[in-house]
Order: C-alpha cells, then sequence, then structure tokens
C-alpha cells in the first residue's frame, strides 16, 4: 500500500519510518522494513501500526544507508507478520517491497516449487524476490527486466540485493511511484509526501518504466532497459 526506498549517506531506518508514516493515511495492517549491510539483509516485519513496527525495532538497530520499507493493505494472504513486507527469497539475497497485485502468481509459485524455492508467506508478492533470484545472473537490473516479463497484474517493486548492495531498482505498472533526488541520496516511494522532508526534486515514474537508484545517480529505463529523459518536477506544496 505504501512504499519507501532509500540509498544515500544517512542510516535508512529513520528516513523509512518517517516516510512510512507520511503514507499512513492511505491505511494498512502491518508494516516492515529491511536494510542491506555487510552481514546481510535484516528485516523486521510485524501486523498492526508503524507504532508497533518502531516498538519491534527498538534504539539497536543496524545503521545502513541503504533499505526499503512497506505498509500493507493486504490482497493475498491474511494480514500477519509473515506475510508483511518486505519478502525475501529462500538465500535471503533479495528483498523486494510490493504494491498492488501479482495475477499470475499462482502459476509462478507453482513453477518455483518445482524448482526448489521455499515459500513460506500467502502473498502474491512472494514470487518475486523468488523470481529475481531465479533470474540473477550478476546484474540486478537485468534480473528484474527477466521478472517484468513474467508477472501480470498491477505493481510498484522495489528490489534490493545483498549480491549488489550499490543499487536499488524499482519498477511500476498501474501503481503510482515518485523519485526524489537529493544530494548524494535517492528516495523512491509510492507518493511524494514520504520524501518531502529531505527534497522536493522529484521525477514521476509513468507505467511501465523502472529506475536504478545509486548513491551517484538515477537512470530510469523503460522495461526493456532503453533509456527514458525525464523532467525534474519540483514539488511547490507542502504535505
Ligand atoms: N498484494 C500484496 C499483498 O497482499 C500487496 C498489497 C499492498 O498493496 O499493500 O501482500
Amino acid at each position: 500500500c505504501g512504499i519507501v526506498g532509500y540509498i544515500g549517506k544517512r542510516p535508512a531506518v529513520p528516513v523509512l519510518l518517517a516516510g512510512l508514516e507520511k503514507l499512513e493515511y492511505r491505511g494498512y495492517d502491518s508494516a516492515g522494513i529491511a536494510v542491506l549491510d555487510e552481514t546481510g539483509i535484516s528485516t523486521c516485519k510485524t501486523v498492526g501500526k508503524l507504532a508497533a513496527l518502531e516498538n519491534k525495532l527498538g534504539q539497536d538497530y543496524p545503521q545502513s544507508g541503504i533499505g526499503i520499507g512497506h505498509t500493507r493493505w493486504a490482497t493475498h494472504g491474511r494480514p500477519s507478520d509473515l506475510n508483511s513486507h518486505p519478502h525475501l527469497d529462500t538465500e535471503e539475497q533479495f528483498a523486494v517491497v510490493h504494491n498492488g497485485i501479482i495475477e499470475n502468481y499462482m502459476e509462478l509459485k507453482e513453477w518455483l516449487i518445482e524448482q526448489g524455492h521455499e515459500f513460506i508467506s500467502e502473498t502474491d508478492t512472494e514470487v518475486l524476490p523468488h523470481l529475481v533470484s531465479y533470474y540473477y545472473e550478476g546484474n540486478l537490473e537485468a534480473a528484474v527486466r527477466k521478472v517484468l516479463e513474467k508477472i501480470r497484474g498491477s505493481f510498484a517493486i522495489v528490489v534490493m540485493s545483498r549480491r549488489d548492495p550499490s543499487r536499488i531498482v524499482a519498477a511500476r505498472k498501474d501503481s503510482p511511484m515518485v523519485v526524489g533526488l537529493g544530494e548524494g541520496e535517492f528516495f523512491v516511494a509510492s507518493d511524494i509526501p514520504a520524501i518531502l522532508n529531505y527534497t522536493r526534486k522529484t521525477y514521476i515514474l509513468e507505467d511501465g518504466e523502472m529506475v536504478v537508484l545509486t548513491r551517484d545517480g538515477v537512470t530510469v529505463t523503460d522495461f526493456k532497459g532503453n533509456p527514458r529523459s525525464k523532467e525534474v518536477y519540483e514539488v511547490k506544496w507542502d504535505a
């Protein structure tokens, strides 16, 4: 339902929590975040409000500068800690948050199970990290492009990987997504209020666009990887 991703110089956790808080108006039943550091992907997720997530996190969270967060409005699988996003693949190399619905998730899930993948949630979303893992051959963006060819439905997705800790990859179709352009730090979110505390310079993504965020900048392409030129939209209003 609500998505925030961050890569940059500050600890990601407070940025993600503050961003998700600005998206609370959309309603949600669970919340979660994942951050990436030398030890791998750490997740914290819980059914209930952001306050419950903050409680569970405590003060002792990883200080990593790359992470993704989500508030969930359950469509497939009841609200529970396990069904909350972010979702990971079996080896915990890839983390994904997703808004929307993957319509063909059942057949993808059955096929992935035949390939030896183990599923732990009841969500449609969980096929995504498993698919990225299946297609990953050293290039995260290329793997996500292959996944985008396989999935049907509506989605805004954000992917982060232990195999490539220098980037966040995101894509949208029939679900909103914006990019925030800072100084040596970049944001992706399902709506502008989530990033307004940090920057007013944005790209509004269109359907069929994907984006790669690194600490050096942002590249927008279509799902095939062809570059798209974007105009900076400067937000003049306050959330
Ligand atoms: N379909 C996904 C789920 O039920 C995402 C729901 C959402 O947009 O929050 O987990």
